[in-house]
Formats: structure tokens, sequence, C-alpha cells
């Protein structure tokens, strides 16, 4: 026998970016760590979820650093880095 009832259920209907506070109509990043055990931030979590705009802002500063740290490495391909962080 089926028991039925109508229940309230919770759901997210928006996520607002944690960097520019705008909307991200659900279109979002999520960027997350947990540290562990000998790290310099041993049990420290973060997590923030970010706008498309804010994602691509965090990842070109990041590929400039990575840029900067290899560029005279002979093995290291600037043109690998159109595709920095694509899967
Ligand atoms: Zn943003």
């Amino acid at each position: 026998m089926e028991i039925k009832q109508l229940q309230q259920v919770e759901i997210m209907t928006d996520v607002v970016c944690d960097v520019c506070n705008q909307s991200t109509k659900l279109q979002f990043a999520t960027l997350s760590a947990h540290w562990g055990y000998g790290s310099t931030h041993d049990g420290e979590r973060y997590e923030l979820q970010l706008c498309e705009k804010c994602l691509f802002y965090a990842l070109a500063t990041l590929k400039k650093e990575r840029r900067d740290r290899l560029m005279f490495d002979e093995n290291f391909d600037p043109a690998s880095l159109d595709k920095f962080g694509l899967k």
C-alpha cells in the first residue's frame, strides 16, 4: 500500500558568486580544498562558488603564474597554456 503525502522540498534556485556577489543563474564553478595533516593549513576547509567571469579571472591569474614560473624551462610549451585546466 502506497501512502502519499505532499512535502515541502527545498531546492536551490540561485548561487551568488563569492567574489562579485552577482547571481550565477546556477552557472557556477566550485573551488574547494580540504588541507590534511602535514600541510601548512592542516584541517582547514575552503569552498568558493564563482561565476563564469570570476572563475576565468582566477584561471587567467593562475595561468600567468605558470607561464612566469616555467618560461625559462626548455621543455615548457607556451601553447599548452591554451588548454590550462581544461578537461
Ligand atoms: Zn563573480
